[in-house]
């Protein structure tokens, strides 16, 4: 798939993550001419913009001066309205009320301004330039401290009503589960995602005596890797997290291959990197999802794309595509 901007020209990419804002120039064949990572301050809406605002200040100064932009594509976590650039909320990031970040970006550079969804950005991504690349329909499933989904139908990001397609976080895996933050209950995210997995460990630790997660969580290494690996050198509370992990995923992924006949299955994110891990979901797939829908699945399969440089081609790919007008 080719951009109207050619590969010759730059733009930049800005990620907004959690923790950290990367900022990069790329090409059009997903090269990164240059990028630079700013500490991100999220104590409220304010800082969360300023932060955004000041490490592009600093960039387009220093990293990437005097450089005639075509555009400027931003990937944000939350809710967003790309057709009016909006940032409309993120709870982790304290955006409580609408800002008008394209707009304030772009009275700035004087050039186009694209923003989206964090998710939605890494499926374009994944689309031009990594494992969707020769796919016209797939979905990109993202599991790190969450989990979402990026839908592509014929080649296509499917975006839904108002842009919150791919929100299978919230997908009741477990209709008699725990509460979620969403305020529901049984939500994939409570069961499978990183963040959800090492709550499940610290809630029951306590009925684990033996348990070597425990050990893991005083040295400040309890993460979904280290569960799923506890889990197979025989612990028993790392094998029923990882265990519900899996099923609960497994159960998410059948209804998303029986719903969306997709070609491919896309795991990104830090969760799910081990080939074993995926190659247990295929099997699920393979055994529960309706048989034309299993035949249509060509793939299931990791990302292609660097976990740390996914989020920065994605934002980069916003500007590329120049899909939605502000
Ligand atoms: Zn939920």
């Amino acid at each position: 798939m080719n951009f109207s901007l050619g590969s010759e020209r730059a733009v930049v990419g800005v990620d907004v993550g959690g923790t950290k804002i990367e900022i990069g120039a790329v090409l059009g064949d997903g090269t990164v001419l240059c990028s630079k990572r700013y500490s991100m301050d999220r104590s409220s809406q304010e800082a969360t913009v300023s932060s955004v605002i000041d490490a592009l200040r600093d960039f387009m100064g220093t990293t990437w001066p005097g450089a005639k932009l075509p555009a400027i594509g931003i990937g944000l976590p939350g809710d967003i309205d790309p057709q009016r650039g909006v940032w409309l909320r993120s709870l982790n990031m304290r955006i409580s009320q609408p800002v008008e970040l394209a707009h304030l970006v772009r009275v700035q550079y004087g050039c186009p301004v694209f923003v989206d969804n964090d998710v939605h950005a890494a499926t374009l991504a994944e689309l031009y330039w990594g494992a969707g690349r020769d796919s016209e329909s797939f979905v990109y499933v993202n599991i790190g401290t969450g989990i979402a989904a990026g839908i592509v139908s014929n080649a296509r990001l499917l975006r839904g009503t108002s842009n919150f397609a791919g929100e299978i976080g919230h997908m009741v895996v477990e209709p008699e589960g725990e509460p979620c933050h969403c305020g529901h209950a049984g939500c994939l995210e409570n069961v499978a995602s990183g963040g959800g997995m090492i709550q499940s460990a610290i809630k029951q630790m306590e009925r684990y005596p033996h348990t070597v997660l425990r050990q893991f969580r005083e040295e400040d290494r309890l993460s979904s890797s280290t569960i799923f690996r506890a889990a197979e050198d025989g612990d028993e509370l790392a094998a029923a997290i990882a265990g519900r992990a899996l099923r609960g995923l497994g159960i998410a992924m059948v209804n998303i291959v029986n719903l969306l006949d997709p070609e491919q299955l896309i795991f990104g994110g830090g969760v799910l990197r081990s080939r074993k891990l995926i190659a247990y979901l295929e099997e699920y797939v393979s055994r529960y999802a309706l048989a034309g829908n299993r035949a249509s699945l060509k793939s299931v399969r990791a990302s292609s794309l660097p976990v740390d440089q996914v989020g920065l081609l994605g934002a980069a790919c916003l500007a590329f595509n120049q899909e939605e007008v502000n």
